[in-house]
C-alpha cells in the first residue's frame, strides 16, 4: 500500500499531540507528555484505496540540542534546533502547520517553521502543507481570526482548516486532505 509520511509542526502546547491521538485512537488526551516525540502508524481507507499513514508528532527539539552538541553534531544550540528540524523536515512528505487560536505568538511562530520548511524542501514556491487553527471549541478566547489566518494560508498558497481535537471538529478532514495534497497523480 502506498505509503504517506505526514509531520506535524508548530509551538508547544497548540494540540499537535492531541490532534494526532483524536485521529489515530478517537480520544480527547488533556496532558500529553508535552517533551515527548513520537511516531504513529496505520492503514486507512483514502478515496476507496487502503493507504498507510505515518505521523511524526514533534516536540520540544529544543531538549536535544544539548545531546547533540556533547556529540560535536553543531557548535551551539541553535545550530543544533535547526539541523534537527532538517533532518526531520527532510523525512516528510506533508506538514500539518499547527497552532492555537487562542495563542497569537504561536501563530507568529509558524512563520519561522514554514521559511525552514521551504528551505528544506529545495527552496520551492509552495510546499505540500495545510495551516491549522486548532482549539477553535475556544470560541470566546479566540484572538486570532478567520481572516487573518486564511490571509497567511492565501500568501503561502496553501489551505487553512479550524479543528477542534477536543470536539473532534475536522481532525480526519486535515489528516485526508493532506493526503490528498501528497498524493502522487
Ligand atoms: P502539543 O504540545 O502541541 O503536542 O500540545 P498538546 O496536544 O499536548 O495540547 C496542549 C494542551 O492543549 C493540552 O492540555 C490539551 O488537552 C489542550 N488541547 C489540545 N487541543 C485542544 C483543543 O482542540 N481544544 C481544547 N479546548 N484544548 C485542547
Ligand atoms: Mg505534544
Amino acid at each position: 500500500a502506498a505509503v504517506y509520511r505526514l509531520i506535524m509542526v508548530g509551538s508547544g502546547g497548540v494540540g499537535k499531540s492531541a490532534l494526532t491521538l483524536q485521529y489515530m485512537y478517537d480520544e480527547f488526551v488533556v496532558d500529553y507528555e508535552p517533551t515527548k516525540a513520537d511516531s504513529y502508524r496505520k492503514a486507512v481507507m483514502l478515496d476507496g484505496e487502503e493507504v498507510q499513514i505515518d505521523i511524526l508528532d514533534t516536540a520540544g527539539q529544543e531538549n536535544y540540542a544539548g545531546l547533540f552538541a556533547l556529540n560535536n553534531y553543531a557548535n551551539n544550540s541553535d545550530d543544533c534546533i535547526l539541523a534537527i528540524r532538517d533532518t526531520y523536515i527532510r523525512s516528510g512528505e506533508g506538514f500539518l502547520l499547527v497552532f492555537d487560536v487562542t495563542d497569537s505568538e504561536s501563530f507568529s511562530d509558524l512563520n519561522e517553521l514554514y521559511e525552514q520548511i521551504l528551505r528544506v524542501k529545495n527552496g520551492g514556491t509552495n510546499i505540500p502543507a495545510i495551516l491549522v487553527g486548532n482549539k477553535i471549541d475556544l470560541a470566546e478566547r479566540r484572538k486570532v481570526t478567520l481572516e487573518e489566518a486564511e490571509q497567511k494560508a492565501r500568501s503561502w498558497s496553501i489551505r487553512y482548516i479550524e479543528t477542534s481535537a477536543k470536539t473532534k471538529h475536522n481532525v480526519d478532514k486535515v489528516f485526508c486532505e493532506l493526503m490528498r495534497i501528497v498524493r502522487p497523480f
